[in-house]
């Protein structure tokens, strides 16, 4: 099989190079690290065309989801909201990063803010960054920092990680549970949609409760977007979609970012890289047998969770096309979850 392009939902690469790497964190993404599970080099190697590369805003509360697990599966108190100084000071880092890394790159990274900068990117070769921020703590309730962010670059949000803030409420880390979990996006939450559709700015529905799902589906006119979810069906966390979900996402033209953590993988909600590279094979298929071969994507979390062993880090991803065409799956298929998908819901979002 040839190598194939990929673009990818979901990374947290920038957290984890400002947590693990204090000194030149933009120059190891670039010249190369073997303590992220993305970098430049293992990037190009993988055929990563690109991805959205979230900033994430941390609570000062850590947790180890493993600390929770039990035979029954795990349920793991939310950390309260985030003060929004904290959640600026991060964000902005983190934007920070980004750009270090495409001056450092010399033209290799480049933060995209259109479908034509994405295309030109492409044609180029160029690996083309979606800003993404994971929950909109650090946005106010005027939007003022909505404007600062999309002039540099900001074009996909996800309202609420999984914890609640002044736009919505999150799914918590449960397992099992339904995502039906909370109340729905508050009043604020309701203009944050229309003003991100104003500005075409994506909106992500991953970690979103259910309230807050059919809240966005009702208000917004672009497709709907899971950057980085699976299939409830066969991995019952909040984290994951519903069949009803899953079928409005492909009604409205959106996509589903397949996750590659083990957690939002297997049947029992394991956390162990021991879950096999069979299990993303069982939730694309799914996915396609479900809502079709135009609604899966991918969606790996990167450095935002353990990776399954057979994965491991980016330069894994080829072996999931190489299992799906030795599965019979067709290349036309494979091609759209790889790429095409991914290109035809950010020319019809970000436009
Ligand atoms: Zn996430």
């Amino acid at each position: 099989m040839k190598k194939l392009a990929f673009f990818d939902g979901h990374n947290d690469v920038l957290l984890r190079l400002l947590n693990e790497i204090e000194d030149q964190p933009a120059n190891s993404f670039v010249t190369g690290n073997r303590r992220t599970q993305i970098d430049l080099p293992r990037a190009r190697e993988a055929g990563f065309a690109g991805g959205f590369f979230a900033a994430f805003a941390p609570s000062p509360e850590r947790f180890d989801l493993e600390e929770y697990q039990s035979e029954d599966g795990y349920s793991v108190p939310m950390p309260p909201p985030l003060p929004i100084e904290k959640a600026q000071k991060a964000t902005l880092e983190m934007f920070d990063l980004l750009e270090d890394i495409e001056t450092l790159s010399a033209g290799q990274v480049r933060v995209c803010k259109s479908f034509a900068e994405l295309q030109d990117a492409h044609s180029k070769n160029q690996i083309a960054a979606i800003m993404h921020i994971e929950g909109a703590d650090c946005i106010d309730a005027k939007f003022k920092m909505l404007d600062t962010l999309y002039q540099r670059g900001l074009r996909s949000i996800g309202l609420v990680w999984s914890r609640n803030n002044i736009f919505g409420y999150g799914v918590p880390f449960q397992f099992p549970a339904p995502p039906d979990i909370g109340p729905g996006l508050t009043e604020i939450g309701k203009e944050l949609v229309s003003e991100c559709n104003r500005k075409k700015v994506l909106i992500d529905l991953s970690h979103l409760n259910q309230q807050g799902f059919w809240d966005v589906a009702s208000i917004s006119n672009a497709p709907l977007v899971a950057t980085h979810s699976n299939a409830h069906r066969l991995c019952p966390s909040p984290r994951n979609l519903t069949d009803d979900q899953l079928r409005a996402i492909a009604g409205s033209g959106g996509v589903v970012g397949v996750n590659f953590a083990p957690c939002f993988l297997a049947q029992n909600g394991i956390l162990s890289s021991s879950v096999p590279l069979e299990t993303v094979l069982l939730h694309v298929n799914y996915l396609v047998q479900t809502v079709g071969e135009d609604c899966v994507a991918l969606g790996s979390d990167f450095d935002g969770v353990m990776m399954p062993e057979e994965i491991r880090d980016v330069t894994g991803v080829p072996k999931i096309f190489a299992a799906l065409e030795k599965h019979g799956m067709k290349p036309s298929t494979i091609e759209k979850i790889a790429l095409k998908n991914w290109m035809r819901v950010l020319r019809q979002t970000i436009g």
